[in-house]
């Protein structure tokens, strides 16, 4: 993929259907998208960001006996935010501080291989933006923050 400006919200959109279509899990996953939010960059490589987090928000409601994930995108601070929310277990703080590290991760051997996060905060970083974790009362939330392609 090539760095071109391209459609935020169809880019979530993809991506949530790939993860949709590869779980058998059953987890609902509402989107909730603004339009016209344009970013300049590799629209393959942000997809691959929104797919990780949906996936590890659906690996951690497993057990869940009404799992839930709330994918949205608007307009915030003149940036374009994706906020991807799960009602599971949420990151205790020990792990909380070393999730971005590559290979850090809490799965069985061979279910992950830790690196997406870490990918993922490096594709956040080179598009000049961020993912961040979100500490919240319930489940765990993941900001991440794009600047928007500057009107022409
Ligand atoms: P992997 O998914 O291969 O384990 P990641 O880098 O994607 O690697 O995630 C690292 C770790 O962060 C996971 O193993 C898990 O412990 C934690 N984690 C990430 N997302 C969530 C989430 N939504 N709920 C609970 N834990 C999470
Ligand atoms: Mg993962």
């Amino acid at each position: 993929g090539a760095i071109a400006p391209f459609d935020l919200a169809e880019a979530v959109q993809v991506a949530v259907k790939w993860v949709d279509r590869g779980s058998k899990s059953g987890v609902p996953v509402t989107v909730t998208v603004d339009h016209g939010l344009t970013v300049q960059g590799n629209s393959g490589h942000v997809q691959q960001v929104v797919m990780n987090l949906v996936q590890n928000a659906m690996d951690a409601l497993t057990d869940h006996r009404a799992p839930k994930v709330e994918v949205t995108l608007r307009r915030a601070r003149g940036m374009a935010l994706v906020t991807v929310q799960d009602n599971g277990p949420g990151i205790p703080e020990d792990a909380a501080a070393r999730i971005f590290d590559p290979f850090f991760t809490t799965k069985p051997v061979g279910a992950g291989t830790g690196l997406g996060l870490s990918i993922s905060h490096k594709i956040a970083e080179e598009h000049g933006g961020t993912l961040r974790l979100i500490p919240c009362e319930t489940g765990t939330r993941f900001d991440l923050t794009l600047p928007l392609e500057a009107p022409r």
